[in-house]
């Protein structure tokens, strides 16, 4: 059940349930912060109209935010098979016979209920952490792409937009080819400070964006 302080009251469809009580859970108060009404909290941006200000915000990909460990309970892995394991450093899929590694990381820079440890896939050796450099030269080679590389494009995401004391305020589930206007939307809303992306179907993290 919640802890004191924290009573859990039934939620709308389509919240996720509080794993402890199996009922949608409020969030804490912070000091300084006016309490979210969870039950009316954005869980989508349907309702967001892009404007030309939304339009032109720069988005900035930044791989692997916190540093990651390669050899706590990590595993190597040989590619086996063509875009199939992509890898969080370079955001270049695993090639077939290279060697991989399977790594546990948590990607939030800061503590909240919504931090946590998940699988990925990052090249075991070799590979250069993708830059800002290399993302304006594919935005110049895809005139479609929009400085998104190719391996987010053709995957199906999920887009979660946290604020700045971690909490999630939106989530959207987008094509790749989607997450750029996606992306622009969500930084829209001045309550949203930076997202994380993950691979919907395999649910692991993919990259965090931060304005430009
Ligand atoms: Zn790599």
């Amino acid at each position: 059940m919640a802890p004191p302080g924290l009573p859990c009251s039934p939620g709308p469809p389509g919240l996720r349930a509080c794993r402890a009580c199996d009922r949608v859970c409020p969030r804490p108060q912070l000091p300084g912060r006016k309490p979210p009404d969870i039950r009316t909290a954005s869980t989508h941006t349907e309702h967001m109209t892009p404007t030309p200000a939304m339009t032109h915000t720069s988005l900035k990909l930044r791989p692997l935010p916190t540093p990651v460990s390669l050899t706590t309970g990590s595993v190597l892995v040989i590619v086996d098979a063509p875009d199939s394991y992509p890898c969080r450093r370079c955001l270049h899929d695993g090639l077939v016979g290279e060697t991989m590694r399977l790594v546990s990381y948590d990607a939030f820079l800061g503590v909240s209920p919504y931090t946590g440890a998940g699988p990925i896939f990052v090249h075991e050796n070799g590979c250069e952490q993708f830059e800002r450099s290399e993302q304006s030269k594919e935005l110049d080679e895809q005139s479609e792409g929009g400085g998104v590389p190719e391996q987010l494009r053709r995957r199906l995401l999920a887009v979660r937009a946290y604020d700045t004391a971690h909490f999630m305020v939106a989530s959207e589930l987008v094509e790749g080819s989607d997450l750029e206007e996606t992306a622009r939307q969500m930084f829209a809303s001045a309550e949203v400070a930076y997202l994380h992306v993950h691979f919907a179907r395999a649910g692991c993290f993919a990259v965090r964006i931060d304005p430009g």
